[in-house]
This record gives structure tokens, sequence and C-alpha cells, in this order.
């Protein structure tokens, strides 16, 4: 039986080898000539040239398992079961050779008789207009008319910026209402009940930069199925978190703080972040990011220290990212084995930002807790912008960081008063300047001035000096 996060993914991609497809190793995290991205955010990113017809592929079918990172989802990282700020996209594409009727056919036989998922706990959303999924669902898989939901274009129609897109059809499992109950557990919603798992799209037009929909000259194929999803249905865990994907570094931290993992919401968060942004953080300084204060830089600088600043939650006090390296290399081996062979470089990045971070956090965070104590006291809602300010001029938090610890004690930043107190300060450092500065010219004069009076007086000394200036 299929379990282990390895094993899908080699039977994924050995069954659609068997369906004629190429399976191509993982594209680095950092895109190739794509300015329009700042990460691979989907399996089909490397593709996209072939997709919009300007390279040839090396073959009309391909299959890959691609390393992602999805920024957009920071926020629910540690707060649904399902998401991750990285994770690996197993995709089988097509490039003007097969369409909606393999892609559909495939992925019921791979779900169904390859992991053997139960039948009765799959739904299926398709786009409202696209009677030709409907059909395929309907008379060819033979599902009822009731387990193939028609949504919107918000969730079955997939685009992102410009370049291929189309319709989808999306396959959930219903993980009952143990896993979710509130009135986002619906297919298409927020909530974990009805984990979508795979999402086949149907990549029929591609957007153009003056946003029109051209169909393309040949339709593809671009399909989505996330691993980690996929291992926790198959491991039956409570979550994403629990799978042999990622529980392995989570378990490394429980070892080294001695706090339990299920302790109470905080600790379960607090390593769910962890292991997630170690696993993105490390395997994109392999790939060759580095952190600094803009672009894909910034994003590993914001992960370093979210997760650093959630080990200080478990007791950490020196720097300890850097020892979970060669665990999550371990894991990872299999879709990024970079990781493997740069480990000195990766811990060594890791381990200079976690410590340069920590210094100034600590005394940071300890006056914004207080700053948040007195507004809880007050019955306040909102931190005010001078204070966030505050914290960045003299600690450097960045305000998102402020504006994350703020959250979780239910409070705003004004982010307005942050903004005018940041202009504030622009505007007094050029008046300071204008007022210090001189220009070669007014400096030599001065000078001249200086030796004159000098050579007039004797040096009356320089307070008659300052007098004139
Ligand atoms: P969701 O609605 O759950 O946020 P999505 O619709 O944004 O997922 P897609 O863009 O359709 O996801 O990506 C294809 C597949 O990749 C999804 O069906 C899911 O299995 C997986 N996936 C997407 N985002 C994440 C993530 N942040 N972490 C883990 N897996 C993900
Ligand atoms: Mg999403
Ligand atoms: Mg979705
Ligand atoms: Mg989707």
């Amino acid at each position: 039986m299929i379990k282990s996060g390895d094993e899908i993914r080699q039977a994924y991609l050995d069954f659609f080898e068997s369906k004629g497809h190429l399976v191509m190793d993982s594209a680095p995290l950092i895109p190739k000539n794509d300015p329009s991205l700042l990460w691979i955010n989907a399996g089909m990113a490397p593709f996209k040239p072939y997709f919009d017809g300007s390279l040839e592929p090396p073959k009309k079918r391909i299959a890959t398992s691609q390393k992602c990172i999805r920024t957009n989802d920071i926020e629910n990282v540690g707060k649904t079961a399902r998401h991750h700020t990285y994770f690996e996209m197993l995709g089988n594409f097509s490039f003007g050779d097969y369409f909606k009727e393999e892609a559909i056919t495939w992925a019921w036989e791979f779900v169904t008789e390859v992991l053997e998922l139960d039948q009765d706990k799959l739904w299926i959303t398709i786009y409202r207009e696209d009677e030709e999924a409907f059909k395929i669902w309907h008379d060819q898989v033979g599902l009822p008319e009731e387990r193939i939901v028609r949504m919107g274009k918000k969730e079955n129609f997939w685009q992102i910026g410009t370049g291929p897109c189309g319709p989808c059809s999306e396959i959930h499992y219903d993980r009952g209402v143990e896993a979710g109950d509130s009135k986002e557990d619906v297919l298409g919603g927020e909530g974990d009940r009805y984990l979508e798992i795979w999402n086949l799209v149907f990549t029929q037009y591609n957007y153009t930069e003056a946003g029109e929909y051209k169909e393309l000259p040949n339709k593809n194929i671009d399909t989505g199925m996330g691993l980690e999803r996929v291992a926790s249905i198959l491991q039956e865990t409570e979550t994403n978190f629990e799978t042999d994907l990622i529980k392995p570094i989570i378990d490394q931290v429980v070892e080294m703080t001695g706090i339990p993992y299920q302790q109470d919401q905080e600790s379960v968060t607090a390593y769910r972040v962890i292991a997630d942004h170690i696993r993105s953080a490390s395997v994109a300084i392999s790939d060759g990011a580095l952190p600094s204060n803009e672009g894909r830089g910034y994003v590993i600088r914001r992960l370093i220290r979210r997760a650093a600043r959630y080990g200080r939650k478990l007791g950490f006090k020196e720097p300890f990212l850097y020892k979970l390296v060669e665990k999550t290399a371990e894991i990872v081996k299999g879709v990024a084995p970079d990781l493997k062979k740069q480990l000195a470089h990766v811990k060594n990045v890791l381990k200079s930002e976690e410590e340069s971070f920590l210094k100034t956090l600590e005394q940071g965070l300890n006056i914004l807790e207080e700053m948040l104590a007195e507004l809880e006291a007050e019955n306040k809602e909102v931190l005010a912008g001078k204070d966030a300010f505050r914290l960045y001029d003299t600690y450097g938090f960045p305000l998102d960081l402020t504006e994350d610890i703020a959250a979780e004690a239910g409070i705003k930043v004004d982010e307005d008063g942050f903004e005018k107190e940041m202009e504030a300060q622009r505007k007094r450092a050029r008046e300071a300047r204008e007022e210090t500065s001189f220009s070669s010219g007014e400096v030599e004069k001065l000078y001249a001035e200086f030796k004159a009076q000098i050579e007039e007086d004797n040096f009356t000394g320089y307070h008659s000096l300052k007098e004139k200036t």
C-alpha cells in the first residue's frame, strides 16, 4: 500500500510515465526569465514558455513533482490544516496533446485505483459553464450529478497574472465533520473539511498584457496535486503537519524544547510555523536565495525572522534553526537533492541571520509586549503609528512583524499613523542634511575665514568662529 510521501511521489510519476509522459526534475524555486514571478508557485510555472508556444517542449507530455513557494499563504500556516509556504506539487502536463478527457479519467484512475482513496468521500467541482467537463465526469467516469458541483469564476477558473489560463475541475476529499464544522466547511470554502487535493486546469486561453483572453492555438492541460495533502489522507493524520514530510522536523524541535507538540494551541502553531518556514527558507537558500531587505531576499528574511520569533515562544534563547537543516534535507531529498549538497552554506546563512535578528528582537519584543499589555488593559484595539514607528526606528522592527505580533493579541496597527511618522522622519533627515552639510565651496570659504581670522588677531578661539557661522 502506498503511504509515505516518497512512495506517493514515485507512484504518481510512474503512473504518468506509463501514460506516455516524460518525467522531469523539479525546477529551482527561483524562476528563470520570468520577472512577473518572485517564486515558482505551481508545477506549471517553469513551463510557461511551452504553454504559450514560445518554446518547444522536449515532449508533449511531461510529469513532475515541483517544489513551490507561496508567500500569500504565510498567514495560513499553522492556522489551517493544509497550507504551507513551501510544498510539493505533483503535476501532469499536456502541451497541445491530450485534453480534458484523458486529464479527467487518468486523475480518477490514479486517486481511486493507485491511491485507493474511498470514492464515497470524493467530490468534484467544475466551472459553471464547462459542459464538456461535466459530461466526462458524469457519462464516462460515471459519477452521479450531485457529486459534480458547479462553481464560479473565482473558484474554478485558473489564472495567475498574464499567460495561460482556463476553466478547471477540482477533486476534493471529505474528511468528515471532525475536520471542521463551520460555515466555511463547504466545497470550495476556506475550511478544512473538504480538502482540495487536485486541480485540473484546462488551459484553453492566453491572458494577454492588454487584458484579452485569446484562444490558444493548441489546448493544454496543467494539473497540480499537493503532495502533503494527499499524504495526510493516506497517513490518516489530522493535518499535513503530522505527515512524514513535516513531522520529523517538529519531533526534533520537541526534543530540543521538551515542550509537547500538542501542549496547547500556541505550541501547536509555533511548531508548525517553524517546521514550515525552515523548509521554505532552507530549500530557497540552497537554490541561491539570500536574506536581504528587498524582493526575494526579504521573503527569506521574513521567513527566518518569523520562525525565530516562534522559536522564542518555545523558549529558545539562542539560534536553533540551522540545527534543523539536516533533517529537512533528508525529508525533501526526493524533490530537492541540492539541499544535501549545500548543508554547510545553508546552515551558515541561517545561523548568522538568526543571530543578528535575535539581538534586536529581544529588546524590541519586550517593549512591544508592554505596549500591547497596556492597550489590552485599557480595552483599546489599535496600536498607535507613533509606537510602531518607534519599534521600527530604534529596534529595526519592520511594520509587518509588529502587525503579526499585534494581531495575535487581537490588536491592529495604525498604518496611516506609521506612514506619517515615516514621512516626518524622512523630512527631518532632509532638513538635517541641509543644515549640517556644506558644499565643498562653502567649506573652503569657511576655512579661508578661519585662517584669515587666525592671522588677523592671532586666533581668538573657536568661540568667535562659532558665532560667525
Ligand atoms: P486552497 O484553495 O486550499 O488554498 P488552491 O486552490 O490555492 O488551494 P491551487 O492553486 O489549485 O491551490 O494548487 C493546486 C494544488 O496544490 C491544490 O489543490 C493543493 O493540493 C496544493 N496547494 C496549493 N496551495 C498549497 C499550500 N499553500 N500548501 C500546500 N499545498 C497547496
Ligand atoms: Mg490557495
Ligand atoms: Mg482552492
Ligand atoms: Mg485550487
